[in-house]
């Protein structure tokens, strides 16, 4: 099979890989659509964030859907010829973390394209993966599989809501609108905000929060886009920061009203700046949200009813024998959300 392997930053190959063969419980998924995320763009130009470095050449990818081709011994919930998405979370079960039922922080987790763990975990930028027969989530024969791949980013964007407080006949601002802003203003809106606001700093993105069902959509790259939030000590009761940039950390600090609470979605800096004391003296909750652990399911089961329809935010396809050009274009914040690359 090909795999698309980042060599080092800006360098990504094809290589020829051995078929893997699934084992017990396991089953092997044909891989047709893989969704780039941030961290990939992360990985592609910086070998990694934060803290966390890729060491050795990796296969990116952990938005993921295919058809099921074979399945090993004792197999019963998955069946070949099953269209699934590819859950690429695999925790451990066993740590103090797995056994409290909070999986997602597991001790040992094995995170497809991720290079938290050493020897890294490969990714599913490839024509076949072997997974669990738990984690190939069926889809049915209603969506297509670049839907079927956003189940993993409105996962995300499901815990995030999960995070926050009972969003029903609230006022919520989503802030930075690339795919996670995007999708947690659809998974807030399935919980019942009343009113839905949006910023960025590129108009297409604003755009898109318009033609979402925004209520307002605010270009903060303009001084004072947000003074009429703030008036009254902030007129939002919930903000779920997506865009881990510190400036809308300190707009969402502003705008939040007394009691009200603030979701940081986005991975930030390590080191912030930051006039933090409206946090004390508005008494607002101050929460993070990392990856996802049951909302994987609620996400497919989301996504192949249509519930929420992801098909606005996915932008664009590429063949994976073109990635640099899908990366390229993912880069572009104005017309590019959500960037899918084609295995099959
Ligand atoms: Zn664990």
């Amino acid at each position: 099979m090909k795999a698309l392997v980042l060599q080092e930053p800006h360098r990504l190959t094809i290589e020829d890989r051995p078929v893997p063969e699934p084992g017990p419980g396991e089953v092997r998924v044909r891989i047709h659509r893989g969704g780039i995320c941030g961290s990939d763009m992360h990985y592609f130009h910086h070998g990694g964030f934060g803290v966390v470095r890729m060491k050795a050449p990796m296969v990116l990818g952990h938005e993921l859907a295919g058809v099921v081709d074979a399945v090993g011994p004792g197999v019963g919930a998955v069946a070949n010829g099953d269209r699934v998405a590819v859950n690429p979370s695999l925790a451990c079960g066993q740590c103090a973390y797995c056994r409290a039922g909070a999986p997602r922080q597991c001790s040992d987790m094995r995170f497809m394209g991720s290079a938290m763990r050493n020897p890294h975990v490969d990714g599913g930028f490839r024509e076949y993966v072997v997974v669990t027969e738990q984690q190939a989530v069926p889809v049915g024969d209603a969506i297509g599989l670049d839907e079927a791949a956003v189940c993993e980013p409105l996962a995300v964007c499901l815990h995030a809501v999960s995070q926050g407080p009972d969003l029903a006949g609230k006022r919520v601002l989503v802030t930075g609108f690339g795919p996670i802003g995007a999708l947690t203003f659809l998974a807030a809106r399935h919980a019942g905000a009343a009113a839905l606001c949006a910023t960025d700093v590129a108009a297409g993105p604003l755009a898109l929060a318009t033609q979402l069902g925004a209520a307002a959509s605010y270009d903060v790259s303009v001084p004072g886009a947000l003074a009429e939030e703030e008036r009254d000590r902030g007129q939002f009761d919930v903000v779920f920061e997506c865009s881990g940039h510190p400036s809308a950390v300190q707009a969402a600090l502003a705008v939040t009203r007394p009691g009200g609470s603030i979701v940081q979605v986005g991975i930030l800096p390590d080191q912030m700046n930051l006039p933090f004391n409206p946090l004390v003296t508005k008494e607002i909750a101050y929460r993070g949200t990392f990856r996802f652990d049951r909302e994987f399911n609620q996400a497919a089961a989301l996504i192949s009813s249509r519930a929420i329809d992801v098909r606005p935010i996915i932008s664009g396809a590429f063949p994976f024998t073109e990635a640099d050009a899908a990366f390229a274009f993912a880069q572009d914040r104005q017309r590019a959300i959500k960037v899918m690359l084609e295995f099959a």
